[in-house]
């Protein structure tokens, strides 16, 4: 386990590249006391009545509404994001998730009958749904305000304490949330804010928490797996992507650009469902290529500010190395840089939108995550090979199709390996509290659903205590005979169709008889 740092952790402004605050981080001492101060509170805020808990999220979802305004320039200040987005992709996909519960959280979590059927006349089994106790919620820089409000709503709504750490380069936006949750006056101990760098929360997984919810990149999403693995401790895990978009020739082409532009470069490209390569069939490939690059060179890169602005700086400069690095790989490899692909000034962290053709699998812009404002285009033939290409990955987060042609359409997509395909679109419903939200293989586990946050218990009721009607059930002790009757019972039960049930029951009358 790496230690805690003690020394103020700088926090950057993007656009400009200086300190935007200083911020302490926990100590050992403080995340363990707050660990405890959450389990304390949890007997009582578990007690409370779904509407009651209901009451509390209604608190946070007005403020966050009053709010709206000051909650979007501090994102856009400490992640960089250009206005439309915090407001789009932050505020508003906050709203929703929180609407969606507080409508609907009593529904989904009610207790539910299960039907047994004839066979168990006397039966009854019930479903509800028990909180974990306290869970730790580490979540990622790219949308420090979504993010951390979707698991802390369904945290609190199934009757859970939290302790939540954002990532450490949006700790200002996790200073707002803590800010917001006081606000809303939650019980003593029910939220609990720490902050700090992976040591944090490392300390907090190591702990006597009950869950862990961890959104982030793959490879410390393994490093959580294992911990957690070691102490059977819960974990959901919502991971990378390199998800691909495949072009077919008869799709509109100005439409699907457009998408495709979007969905690679909203949020500067960091977005763990952003497009990361492109497949196009040959026929439209050069026009495709042509009209994407005059696209990608007329958007906007500037201060998030910046009512005309479409794309913001990147994080920080650890991001702007990987990404030159990636294209810097791609061109030593062959690839054609058509546009951009160059840090914009020496302040801030902006970067022009590239757009890459001739590329190919060895390269780490195909291979590797890149979290950037990059567009790699390949070319393919046959619809075999394009759904080769797109699953020739190690992660299954979401994949987009773009085609005039949906007839046969799901039959493709159900050949991609990943969570989602959006079909003529991209990004779209990741926030939408009633689509699920999923990994296949290094993209992680985890549904991020409500029922990701609750146990199931099953309680079943037999009302055999009435003597007379239901003495015991027939197939406890003794034994004797009952091989026989199991024997024939099979047949009865489970033999398809009513003349063939009818026979094995006549022949089992007339077995018993002998
Ligand atoms: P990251 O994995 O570096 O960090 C995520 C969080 O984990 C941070 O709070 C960090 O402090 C913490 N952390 C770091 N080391 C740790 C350790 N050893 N033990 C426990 N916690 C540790 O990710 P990031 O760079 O902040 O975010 C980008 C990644 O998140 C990308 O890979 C992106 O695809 C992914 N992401 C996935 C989803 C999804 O829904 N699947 C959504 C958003 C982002």
């Amino acid at each position: 386990m790496q230690t805690i740092k003690e020394s103020l952790i700088n926090i950057i402004n993007p656009s400009n590249g200086e300190v935007l605050s200083e911020i302490k981080p926990s100590s050992t001492s403080e995340i363990i006391e707050k660990i405890q101060k959450a389990k304390t509170a949890f007997p009582l805020w578990s007690s409370l009545s779904f509407e009651k808990r209901i009451t509390y999220l209604q608190k946070i979802y007005e403020l966050i509404i009053r709010d709206r305004r000051d909650i979007a320039t501090t994102i856009s200040k400490n992640n960089g994001k250009p206005l439309t987005e915090s407001y789009l992709t932050e505020i508003a996909s906050t709203l929703q998730v929180m609407e969606y519960h507080i409508k609907n959280g009593a529904e989904l979590l009610s207790e539910k009958n299960i039907h047994l059927g004839v066979l168990y006349p006397a039966k009854k089994s019930f479903i509800s749904y028990v909180p974990y106790g306290t869970i730790g919620i580490i979540e990622p820089w790219n949308y420090p305000f979504y993010l951390p409000f979707s698991a802390i709503t369904k945290t609190l709504l199934g009757g859970n304490t939290f302790v939540f750490k954002s990532a450490s380069a949006v700790s200002v936006v996790g200073k707002l949330i803590e800010k917001i949750c006081l606000k809303a006056e939650l019980p003593d101990g029910v939220a609990n804010f720490i902050y700090g760098d992976g040591s944090a929360a490392e300390t907090l997984i190591n702990s006597e928490i009950d869950k862990v919810v961890f959104t982030g990149s793959a490879e410390v999403g393994k490093k959580i797996a294992e911990v957690c693995g070691k102490k059977l401790l819960p974990v959901s895990l919502e991971l990378g992507g390199k998800d691909p978009a495949i072009v077919f020739k008869n799709c509109n082409l100005d439409y699907a650009c457009g998408g495709i532009l979007w969905g690679a470069l909203s949020n500067s490209g960091q977005a763990c469902a952003s497009i990361e390569r492109v497949y196009v069939q040959s026929e439209i490939y050069a026009e495709f290529l042509e009209k994407i690059t005059n696209m990608a060179k007329n958007l906007k890169v500037g201060d998030p500010f910046d009512d005309e602005t479409d794309i913001g700086p990147l994080i920080n400069e650890e991001q702007v190395k990987k990404i030159e690095g990636h294209i810097l790989d791609a061109i030593d490899k062959g690839a054609i840089l058509h546009c951009g692909g160059k840090r914009l000034s020496t302040s801030g962290f902006y970067f022009e939108p590239a757009i890459l053709s001739n590329v190919n699998h060895s390269m780490k812009v195909m291979k590797e995550e890149t979290f950037g404002p990059v567009i790699p285009v390949m070319k393919f033939d046959s619809v075999e090979e394009a759904v080769y290409l797109a699953n020739d990955t190690h992660y299954g987060l979401a994949a987009s199709i773009w085609t005039s042609e949906t007839g046969n359409i799901k039959k493709i997509a159900g050949k991609l390996n990943s969570g989602t395909v959006w079909v003529n679109d991209s990004l779209f419903l990741q926030a939408h509290p009633k689509c699920p939200w999923q990994g296949y293989k290094d993209s992680g586990y985890g549904s991020c659903s409500i029922y990701d946050f609750v146990r199931v218990k099953h309680i079943s009721l037999d009302q055999g205590y009435i003597p007379s009607l239901h003495p015991k059930s027939f197939w406890w002790y003794p034994y004797k005979g009952k091989a026989r009757s199991f024997h024939a019972l099979i047949e009865v039960i489970f033999k398809d169709g009513i003349k063939e049930k009818a026979k094995a029951t006549f022949q089992t009358i007339i077995d018993f008889l002998r």
